[in-house]
């Protein structure tokens, strides 16, 4: 872990959710979501299986109808049967109140319950729906999320709030205001299920906008003025690259200040790629920033013209694809392997010096250079590798070092 790290964490309540403890003093944990029609049970079995074996420690599955509540302790009871112990998370929206009611297997098995205030309904029928849901959660003895967001925000609270502060015709003082209305409707409502009877040792919230300065702004209120934890994530954060960028350049901000518990990245999938990289960028990103290990990471220079091939490109990806799917088995039988730190560089001109930095590094031949590959481990030059299997042969020596 690194030393020049962030600030304390933010002082906030433990909520356990399943076996995962979120807030206090436990480590910032990774959440993903399902993307499959949860009425599909054998498809959003695999799906959260997947996730799970990627690291995700807690699920969150669309709950949106009769069929999709009934599907949740099939799923569940697949999940134990495959010996996966995961905490599933119940995402509800509009009727969250007739089907928690209506299938108590579902209220059962669910781990937590997300709520989104700005949607359970209106006036006197926003609190009595509202209400059914925190009474299922006591009943149920169960967490929730109560989860704001600007796309479904209370527009009654919204506007409200807008004619107190008169603010409908300056753009800066609306997005305050409407900042304010997030903000103000996560913890009214949380103090609500408290006033109904729910522990406050059971409530995370959450405030999600998609732009970066704003949700920068939102946690930084809502951070100061309560000590539920923190769930963060940009919503809608879009594609690719992106989705990427937008996802670490807010949440790093906030967790360098030492706000937030637990993370999602909302990636938008490409057509046909693996729900599962929404986990890795989690992973990465709290390892990057030396708040957790999960995997060994890959040290890699980006090549230039120095380079003479793909070859330590190729390299670099074959070793970190290794690692991390070695990973499940080392946790087990080599726990720390995870903080493990490896270099792949392209050339002398910063081979050894990155090399001697890492736990084990090697150094390519660049143009010009001798066809051979030194291996440094812990700082020191152990070998050189040469001929066609520096490849396998690399990947060897690391595992041997795992072993050792
Ligand atoms: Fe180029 Fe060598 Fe630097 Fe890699 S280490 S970027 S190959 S000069």
């Amino acid at each position: 872990m690194s030393e020049a790290a962030t600030r304390a964490r933010r002082a906030s309540r433990q909520v356990v959710i399943g076996k995962i403890k979120v807030g206090g003093d436990a480590p910032v944990v990774v959440q993903s979501m399902t993307n499959t029609d949860t009425a599909d049970i054998a498809g959003t079995t695999k799906q959260v299986a997947d996730l799970w074996r990627a690291g995700s420690e807690m699920v969150r599955v669309t709950v949106n109808n009769p069929e999709s509540a009934a599907a949740v302790p099939r799923i569940v009871e697949k999940l134990a049967m495959m010996g996966i112990d995961v905490p599933i998370i119940g995402d509800f929206h509009y009727n969250g109140h007739q089907l928690l009611a209506a299938e108590p297997a579902c209220a059962a098995a669910l781990a937590k319950y997300r709520i989104n205030p700005g949607n359970v309904g209106f006036g006197k029928k926003r609190d009595s729906q509202f209400g059914a849901i925190i009474e299922k959660a006591i009943e149920y003895d169960k967490p929730v999320r109560i989860g704001v967001n600007w796309g479904s925000l209370d527009q009654a609270l919204a506007a409200e709030l807008m004619d107190e502060n008169h603010a409908r015709a300056e753009p800066w003082e609306a997005s305050r205001v409407l900042r304010e209305a997030l903000v103000r409707s996560a913890i009214d409502s949380a103090e609500r299920a408290v006033e109904m009877g729910l522990a406050r040792e059971r409530i995370i919230l959450s405030a999600k906008v998609s732009g970066v300065q704003e949700l920068i702004a939102v946690y930084r209120d809502l951070a100061l003025r309560c000590d539920f934890p923190l769930h963060l994530g940009l919503t809608e954060a879009g594609m690719g690259s992106k989705g990427i960028v937008a996802s670490a350049a807010a949440l790093a901000v906030l967790m360098q200040e030492g706000i937030g518990d637990t993370i999602r990245i909302s990636l938008t999938p490409e057509p046909g790629a693996s729900r599962t990289q929404e986990v890795i960028v989690a992973q990465e990103l709290l390892q990057t920033m030396g708040l957790r290990a999960f995997t060994p990471l890959v040290t890699a220079c980006p090549g230039c013209g120095r380079t003479t091939s793909e070859f330590f490109q190729e390299l670099a990806k074959t070793v970190q694809e290794h690692v991390r799917a070695k990973m499940p088995e080392w946790k087990i039988t080599n726990p720390g392997a995870e903080n493990l730190s490896l270099a792949v560089m392209g050339c002398v001109v910063n081979g050894p010096g990155e090399s001697r930095h890492a736990d084990i590094g090697i150094s390519l031949p660049g143009t010009g250079e001798a066809p051979s590959a030194p291996v440094f481990i812990d700082g020191e030059k152990a070998m050189t590798l040469r001929g066609e299997n520096i490849a396998q042969e690399f990947v060897a020596v690391i595992d041997d070092y795992v072993a050792r």
